[in-house]
């Protein structure tokens, strides 16, 4: 491709309302553009690497043996009031009416959909097991769509739904899945954990999610090193909940941690009682709201404590008595990996001596806090984490870190087959609901999570498995006669091998130069002032490394 013929609009400005980095770069590399908030264009720079994203998600799911399909993204509201979602799913479900007043919804997810078809035409156990998976747009309202393609209100989505006349052919699938994620996430260049997640509204048990590492990530996970364990924080206790169940937001904001130093101030201060009422606790530390979850059963907690925590020194272990882990927000640290310190029954004390640096056992997290700005605490910030039975056997620190929910996958079991009457005949004639499965991969959040993990501060620096060229070629002065006639060759004969995006513009080349960073492919050529003698520079983007080679010799710098 010439560039000068490509649709690449590149900014030298950050984009005033882009917060992520990611967002940053995409539009300033002439990836996407904005139409509405939350809603995209891939321009072409970006559906290349979408549609590399995709190849992969679909070499991986075939492998896998699943099978592709294409489900309408309008979906009668019927089929979502037969499983009762229609209601349970809220504002975030995009609703439409037809000229007929018929009543419809923009696909959120597919569950119902593929559910009606799988009903009417997969009857009995010879045809299972089977797994069906699209690749679609998805809408979604979200009450915040934020971070560019990081959460969207239209988003592209692979989803994917298995079949099972067993519970043993679904946990077979479950691993199937879960290895087929793995081996795409890896493809794709991320750095991620599987977790271990709650399942939420959608219904069903055992669930893990995709966590690509990021600071920006929405997500807080909760890992060691020396285990395979790793869990969403909100397998916890999360703040919707909390706002649910408490009801006394305003009431908890009174508590002033100066004043009420102890779980039993704030209880006799709230007047309420202690082991049984306060989940949260939400306290100002230096005019700041800070929020502290509690849990009441003191002596299952003690072990859960000791049992996390394994290995660790534990400070002021003995009174250990709620509260085990916590983290803390990134914005000006990025992820926390701290070997996580302890707490108790004494949670508000301790984080008033951690927070207000007045306790020298604490000076870990103290470290943490001394370099954050305490003005940027929020709500999230601090939160302490109850459950998970991380690592018991193993020992070695408990970390944080942050992460983009980049996939997921679910045993649903009957939840959606019985509800929808989807049965099957077993081998003795008997009607029994079908098992099901579901996997998402968000893979317009993958293409931006992958650039939250890869980039520097001149811009993008792709995988070579998902980058929208392989090769940028550059005529760095397009007027020069010799460096274009070089560079016309190179293009031509490096192309039978090679996608190669071709800078043939009569541009300075300081500009060339910025939006080859920005645009981040892995192999730059820039074609000079040794043109002549037939000889030109190889830059790896990762390492900025740079090779002379002659044109002779090219072919084999390349491999
Ligand atoms: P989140 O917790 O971030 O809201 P979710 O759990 O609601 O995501 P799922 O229903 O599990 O999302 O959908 C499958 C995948 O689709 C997610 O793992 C994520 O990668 C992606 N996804 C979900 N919502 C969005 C969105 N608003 N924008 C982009 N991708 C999304
Ligand atoms: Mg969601
Ligand atoms: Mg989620
Ligand atoms: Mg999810």
């Amino acid at each position: 491709m010439k560039q000068s013929r490509l649709l690449m609009p590149t900014l030298r400005e950050v984009p005033a309302d882009a917060e992520a980095v990611s967002h940053q770069l995409l539009v300033r590399g002439g990836f996407i553009r904005q139409n509405a908030a939350g809603i995209y264009s891939y321009l072409p720079l970006g559906h290349k690497v979408l549609q590399n994203i995709q190849t992969i998600i679909r070499e991986e799911m075939n492998r896998a043996g699943a099978q592709e399909l294409l489900m309408p993204a309008i979906q009668p509201a019927e089929l979502w009031e037969e499983t009762g979602r229609w209601g349970i799913y809220g504002p975030e479900l995009m609703r439409l009416t037809d000229r007929h007043d018929r009543r419809f919804a923009l696909g959120a997810t597919h569950e119902e959909l593929i559910t009606s078809i799988v009903r009417d035409e997969l009857n009995s156990y010879k045809k299972l097991p089977v797994n069906l998976y699209q690749i679609q747009a998805k809408y979604r309202d979200e009450r915040r769509p934020r971070f560019g393609l990081l959460r969207g209100r239209e988003f592209l989505m692979k989803d994917a739904y298995s079949f099972h006349a067993d519970q043993a052919g679904l946990d077979e699938e479950y691993d199937n899945m879960y290895n087929a994620y793995s081996r795409i996430f890896d493809r794709v260049g991320l750095e991620y954990r599987p977790v271990v997640a709650d399942s939420g509204a959608i219904g069903g048990k055992d669930t893990h999610e995709f966590q690509a590492l990021a600071a920006i990530g929405e997500d807080t996970i909760v890992y060691t090193d020396s285990s395979n364990y790793a869990a969403n924080i909100e397998m916890a206790e999360t703040l919707d909940r909390y706002e649910m169940q408490a009801g006394t937001v305003a009431e908890l904001e009174k508590v002033d941690t100066k004043e009420h130093k102890t779980i039993e101030d704030v209880a006799r201060f709230l007047d309420v009682d202690v082991k049984t009422t306060i989940k949260s606790v939400l306290f100002n530390v230096d005019g700041e709201t800070v929020m502290a979850i509690v849990r009441g059963d003191h002596e299952a907690n003690d072990v859960k404590v000791k049992n996390a925590l394994g290995g660790l020194d534990i400070q002021m272990e003995e009174e250990a008595k709620i509260i085990d882990l916590f983290g803390c927000e990134p914005g000006t640290l990025g992820p926390i990996d701290s070997p996580v310190k302890v707490v108790a029954d004494y949670a508000v004390k301790y984080l008033v001596d951690a927070v207000c640096g007045a306790n020298e056992a604490n000076t870990h997290f103290l470290h943490v806090n001394a370099e954050r700005d305490l003005a940027d605490l929020t709500f999230h910030d601090l939160r302490f984490v109850v459950e998970g039975d991380l690592a018991p056997d193993e020992s070695g620190p408990v970390r944080f870190a942050r992460g983009i929910e980049v996939g997921q996958v679910f045993k649903l079991g009957t939840r959606y087959s019985e509800a929808m009457g989807a049965t099957f005949l077993n081998e003795e004639g008997r009607a029994e609901p079908l098992i099901m499965g579901c996997y998402g991969i968000g893979v317009s959040r993958t293409l931006s999570a992958v650039v939250e993990q890869h980039h520097d501060d001149r811009g993008i620096v792709w995988p070579k498995s998902i980058a929208p060229f392989d090769v940028h070629l550059i005529a760095i002065n397009a007027k020069d006669e010799a460096q274009l006639a070089l560079a016309d060759r190179l293009y031509k004969e490096l192309s039978a091998s090679y996608d190669v995006l071709y800078d043939d513009r009569k541009e300075r080349a300081g500009v060339k130069f910025a939006d080859a960073d920005l645009i981040g492919l892995p192999i730059r050529i820039n074609v000079g002032k040794k043109a002549g003698e037939g000889v030109v520079e190889v830059k790896l983007r990762t390492t900025g490394e740079v090779i002379e080679t002659t044109v002779d010799d090219l072919a084999a710098v390349l491999t």
